[in-house]
């Protein structure tokens, strides 16, 4: 019978959208900013994101000569603008540290700014064809369901998602790597939070949830996010202005997006302690200036 991995890899091969970041060639560089901008933001809206991004800086050290103001301006809509300026922290380490190359390893990925257990092993399995467990949201639905027979995921805890994908990886590391891109896309687009395509599943046969008979989700209900209203809407709406022109902003300028002005001062407190936004000694407000370089080591 063939292994849980054959069916994904089968599947995968026939299956798989195509997304500029799994295209040969893709370097070490466009995969780390592809796996950081995929975050928290749909594919739909990264792809063109992503493509002009590499345009603009198509290498870590093409970033770090610019400004973080730009990376923040370049981030446009794509949410969570602290990420861009993660990545120009993280290109600045990379330009500084390993002369303008994406390191390879794990550890040296982890030290990288703003790199976490996730993006390390992403770019090293993706990038660098290297074998190690890859876990998403995707992957951690997938498996809970096919494998362990959940509904659906307890919170992430990356020793036990690397146990349970270890068990399931590939021992070739370019299988592996290609098993974990594999994975993630049967989650993203079969193995689905409210509609499971189970019928389309490659390992439909085997699943464990299934076989259990598909029991409810019985966990406590999770809370639904909105956006209008809230803290992030008005954050989003300051940052509009900002990026919205090369100079300094006027204060009155960003009094005009939002009439509560309680909430507005706690957004805009919010940006410039996340560093988003900087506030100039003639009282308006601009977005970050270029940080002092970081020490080499
Ligand atoms: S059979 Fe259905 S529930 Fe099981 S892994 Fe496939 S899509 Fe998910």
């Amino acid at each position: 019978m063939e292994s849980f991995a054959e069916r994904v890899l089968e599947w995968y091969a026939e299956h798989a959208r195509d997304l500029p970041w799994r295209r040969p060639g893709t370097d070490a560089w466009a995969v780390l900013v592809s796996e950081v901008m995929l975050q928290q933001t749909p594919v739909a809206r990264v792809v063109p994101a992503y493509g002009a991004w590499l345009e603009r800086w198509p290498t870590p050290a093409a970033l770090a000569a610019d400004s973080p103001g730009e990376a923040v301006r370049m981030w446009g809509k794509l949410g969570y603008p602290r990420r861009a300026l993660r990545l120009h922290e993280c290109a600045t380490a990379i330009a500084a540290r390993h002369r303008g190359a994406v390191p390879s390893t794990v550890d040296e990925l982890l030290a990288l700014p703003g790199v976490g257990a996730y993006t390390a092993r992403a770019v090293a399995s993706f990038a660098y064809g290297q074998r190690h467990p890859v876990v998403d949201t995707n992957v951690r639905r997938f498996v809970t369901r096919a494998v362990l027979g959940l509904g659906d995921a307890a919170p992430p805890s990356t020793t036990r998602d690397h146990a349970t994908m270890e068990m399931l990886l590939p021992a070739e590391p370019a299988r592996a790597a290609r098993f974990g891109v594999a994975a993630m896309e049967v989650g993203a687009v079969v193995c689905t939070a409210r509609a499971p395509r189970c019928r389309a599943c490659p390992v439909r046969e085997t699943c464990a949830w299934r076989g259990a008979g598909s029991p409810r989700y019985d966990g406590p209900a999770r809370p639904v996010q909105r956006f209008a209203g809230t803290d992030r809407q008005v954050r989003g709406l300051l940052m509009d202005v900002l990026r919205g022109t090369a100079d300094p902003v006027a204060a009155a300028a960003l009094d005009a997006v939002w009439a509560d002005d309680v909430q507005r001062a706690r957004a805009l407190d919010g940006l410039v302690a996340d560093g988003l936004v900087d506030p100039l000694p003639d009282g308006r407000f601009a977005l970050p200036a270029r940080r002092p370089t970081l020490p080499t080591g």
